[in-house]
């Protein structure tokens, strides 16, 4: 009863929020700048990844067809897509810090199908975002052996555990709904899931196949070579200070510019500092861990049999993958190991939380008890970006359509940031042909309300309810153009 009212309470804060954001935008968009704060990769992803040369940032002017502001899975991925379609254009990626240094090389690992906050699509469009993901998940590997990239990924599926039996209930029928319109997921019961992964309060799961794990930092930096024998120039240490709309774009770097006819904007939780969607995406911070290589018989039993990963159905989600390896990352689970820091600060102080590492591993725990003795070899940070209703911004904008831009993929975009270079390619190319229609191509998005509103509904709201500020089903809102 009470926890219903919290629920609708919380609600009714959220849907107020978009309002004052409609109203407060204007004049407190002028009030708080945000500033781009990086620190250097630490992952387990970077301890497995050979050190590689750091590319020479950029002194001096240059000209660009297309310049691309990242270079994580979304500015490599489209980098890669345009660089293949035109060879004879002049492709540019500047990286603020190092190639993989955002969530791509932060990751949990999971590749995953669907899109976050397209849970409620009609059938069509649901096995049609199943399709394309899975399509997605095939190209990605595809890329990775026509180029023998050196990336360690595995693809023996993930799990969603249910962690009631009357969640697990409801997972077992929307699996036969979405079974009938094409979508191979599988149910496990209890004791079917206990075979594979033995998570202590799994009362069910679903099975999806093809799903797996990759190390997004040894994708991104095997990449860098492949690119530039396709004629990309690559330039790190390098951040885009300022972007000066017109025909051509001229954007600003601490040692340079770059006169551009088109840019993407693949910045995903950091690009508020640019001075784009900052209405519509948070930076949120989520910790992780990650276990010294377990042998056969310790991953035995800790109760993890086989598949790739999990994730539970809580709001405060956990999610854990195994490498081929041995190692368990672990991340989530928590109001503690996810953090939100104010006025959109793209860096946590000091790395990590050693009070979000301790709830980390009391979770982790809970799901598998045995893994209390385990060594803990790495602990990190990454900084994701958020949407207000979870739906990740595809799509082009500004006055003279020459902004691309892909992001706000939450906890859900190794998949998705990787497929993004071929829908950005298609824009690019004008024909939108294959992605018309998609809910978070040219979509609208939620308003999220600026600071102090920002910070203050995220701390009540994730206090009052144990939940992240989430509006339940995206309306209307505003258009990203
Ligand atoms: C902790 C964590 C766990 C996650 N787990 C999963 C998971 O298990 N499965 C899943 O599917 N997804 C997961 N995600 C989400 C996924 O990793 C991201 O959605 C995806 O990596 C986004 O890729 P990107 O290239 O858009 O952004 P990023 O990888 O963040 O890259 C953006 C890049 O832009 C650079 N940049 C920013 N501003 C500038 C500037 N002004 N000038 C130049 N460069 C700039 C940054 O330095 C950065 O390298 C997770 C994310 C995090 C943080």
């Amino acid at each position: 009863m009470a926890r219903t009212f919290l629920d609708s309470l919380a609600q009714r804060m959220l849907r107020a929020g978009t309002q004052l954001a409609d109203c407060s935008w204007p004049w407190a968009g002028r009030l708080w700048h945000e500033r781009l704060e990086l620190d250097d990769t630490l992952s387990l992803w970077a301890d497995q990844t050979p050190p590689s040369p750091v590319r020479a940032p950029l002194r001096g002017g240059v000209t660009a067809d297309l310049e691309i502001i990242g270079g994580g899975f979304t500015g490599t991925s489209t980098a890669y897509a345009v660089s293949r379609r035109w060879p004879e254009r002049r492709v540019v990626l500047l990286e603020a810090a190092t190639l993989g240094n955002g969530a791509s090389g932060r990751n949990g690992g999971l590749m995953l199908n669907r899109v976050n906050g397209c849970e409620s699509v009609d059938a069509d469009t649901a096995a049609q975002i199943d399709r394309l993901t899975r399509a997605g998940i095939d190209a990605l590997c595809a890329r990775i052996a026509r180029h023998a990239l050196p990336v360690d990924h595995r693809r023996d599926g993930t799990v969603t555990v249910y962690t009631s039996a009357e969640r697990a209930e409801a997972a077992h029928a929307a699996v036969e709904a979405d079974n009938r319109i094409g979508i191979p997921t599988r149910f496990l019961n209890s004791a079917e899931l206990r075979r594979q992964l033995a998570v202590e309060q799994g009362c069910g799961a679903v099975l999806d196949p093809g799903t797996g794990q990759i190390n997004g930092l040894q994708l991104v930096r095997a990449m860098a070579p492949l690119l530039e024998r396709q004629g990309v120039q690559i330039y790190e240490r390098t951040p885009v200070v300022k972007v000066q709309e017109g025909q051509p774009l001229l954007l600003t770097t601490p040692q340079g510019e770059v006169r551009a006819d088109s840019i993407v904007l693949a910045t995903n939780g950091y690009t508020g500092a640019l001075g784009y969607f900052r209405d519509a995406l948070f930076p949120l911070h989520s910790h992780l861990l990650a276990t010294a290589a377990l042998t056969v018989e310790q991953r035995q039993q800790l109760g993890w049999h086989g598949l790739a990963g999990f994730s539970d159905d809580l709001d405060r989600i956990s999610y854990a993958s195994m490498t081929n390896g041995g190692h368990l990352v672990f991340g989530g689970g928590s109001n503690q190991a996810y953090s939100y820091l104010f006025n959109n600060r793209t860096r946590y102080p000091g790395g990590m939380s050693p009070r979000a590492q301790a709830s980390l591993q009391e979770t982790l725990r809970r799901h598998f008890p045995g893994s209390a003795e385990l060594p803990v070899v790495q602990r990190w940070v990454g900084t994701l970006g958020m949407t207000f209703d979870r739906r990740p911004l595809i799509g082009v904008r500004g006055e003279r359509r020459n902004i691309y831009y892909a992001l706000g993929y939450s906890g859900h975009g190794v998949t998705l940031a990787n497929l993004a270079g071929e829908i950005l390619c298609d824009l690019y190319a004008g024909d939108d042909s294959r992605w018309r229609g998609l809910p978070f191509v040219q979509g609208h998005y939620a308003r999220i309300p600026p600071e102090p509103l920002r910070w203050a509904g995220y701390q009540l709201v994730t206090r009052l309810t144990g939940q992240s500020p989430r509006l339940p089903q995206p309306s209307g809102g505003k258009r990203a153009d």
